[in-house]
């Protein structure tokens, strides 16, 4: 067995929660996210295939003091191996105790109201899913879909299979879904789902974002200020990345998020590592593809499970301390978040 270690980088921080992204293809085209068309997909030989994505989420819990798996893409419910990807992850023991690591998805899902049980009794601990408005004809525009329904009986389905608190993702853009900022949170209050709103980041097509119309968490919680009451939740932020408020309008009560990734970066407790579809680690969502390890092509070329834990280890030892979106001079990454692992 691999010599236990941990994911350390030269700025302090060490990596408990690994996200894999188990395809870069997708059924919407979320317009901040993907362009209409013209983008290719992978070829699938350059994926990596269940028993390659297996060996290395195994090498990361049993080897390397990951402690939260979350599947992500693309879309994660088109690989048909989810549930089985899921249920090896959750066999798995943290570093020799006898403690599973947590599993977690963020999918858009489509689909999933006929998964979600399955899902559940894999062991998936943890779902988000993403819906940035409650309005039809706007989810059609935004995603270039008409799906919203099968969104909305996605998150009966996971509500009803347990995978409770259900999060919901919704990214806020400027002139698009600002307006539907208060319905979201409607919706998500009487269904008990907990919302979390997300600043947009320069990941999608490179039109679309410009950080002076930026809507920023400060302008959110100000929408949300006219018609709810806030207070600091008390749960310690550590390193998640939201800041937690209690929100009630009297009646209702429930729990809202906001991730201000650009506004207010929590770069300095980043706990996170990624591996791509392709099987490339990235220290961060924004590194460049240069500083990407390719894990597949050392496992191909027959590597050991030490060696590739050296690898992962120095991929990580050079995170940079920030994204530094807010940075002159900065820019944005080759790679999509569709392709990345979102
Ligand atoms: N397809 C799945 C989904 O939509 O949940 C998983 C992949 S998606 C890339 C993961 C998350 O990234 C989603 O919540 C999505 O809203 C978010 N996302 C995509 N592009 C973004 C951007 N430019 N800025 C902020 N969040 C973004
Ligand atoms: Fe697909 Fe998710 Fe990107 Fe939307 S955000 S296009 S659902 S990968």
């Amino acid at each position: 067995m691999t010599q236990s270690r941990t994911l350390d980088d030269r700025y302090g921080r060490t990596a408990r929660d690994l996200r894999v992204s188990l395809t870069d293809r997708c059924n919407l085209r979320c317009t901040y996210c993907m362009p209409a068309d013209g983008l290719e997909w992978m070829p699938t030989e350059q994926a990596l295939t269940d028993e390659e994505t297996i060996r290395l989420i195994r090498l990361a819990v049993e080897s390397l003091g990951i402690r939260q798996v979350r599947f992500t893409g693309g879309e994660p419910l088109l690989r048909k191996s989810l549930e089985q990807i899921v249920a090896a992850t959750k066999r798995m023991r943290i570093d020799a105790t006898p403690t599973p690591p947590t599993t977690a998805l963020t999918t858009n899902a489509l689909g999933l109201a006929r998964r979600a049980t399955a899902l559940a009794d894999a062991g998936l601990d943890r779902i988000n899913v993403s819906l940035d408005t409650t309005s039809p004809d706007l989810f059609t525009r935004l995603t270039r879909r008409d799906r919203i329904h099968d969104v909305f009986a996605g998150i009966d389905a996971a509500l009803a299979a347990g995978l409770t608190p259900v999060k919901v993702n919704a990214v806020v853009m400027p002139g698009v879904n600002e307006d539907g900022i208060l319905d979201l949170v409607d919706f998500a209050l009487d269904k008990g789902l907990q919302l979390r709103f997300i600043e947009q980041m320069p990941l999608g097509p490179r039109e679309n974002w410009r950080r002076s119309d930026m809507v920023t968490a400060t302008d959110i919680l100000a929408r949300v200020e006219e018609r709810y009451a806030l207070s600091p939740a008390e749960s310690p932020r550590g390193s998640a990345p939201a800041a937690l408020w209690n929100i009630t309008d009297g009646t209702r009560s429930g729990t809202l998020g906001v991730i201000a990734s650009v506004t207010h970066p929590f770069c300095g407790a980043c706990d996170r590592t990624r591996l791509t579809t392709d099987g490339a680690v990235r220290s961060c969502l924004f590194s460049s593809t240069a500083d990407e390890v390719s894990l597949r092509d050392l496992m191909r070329a027959g590597a050991s499970d030490d060696e590739l834990a050296d690898a992962w280890a120095q991929a990580m030892w050079l995170k940079k301390p920030g994204h530094g979106i807010d940075d002159e001079g900065f820019l944005q990454p080759e790679r999509l978040m569709s392709e990345i692992g979102g």
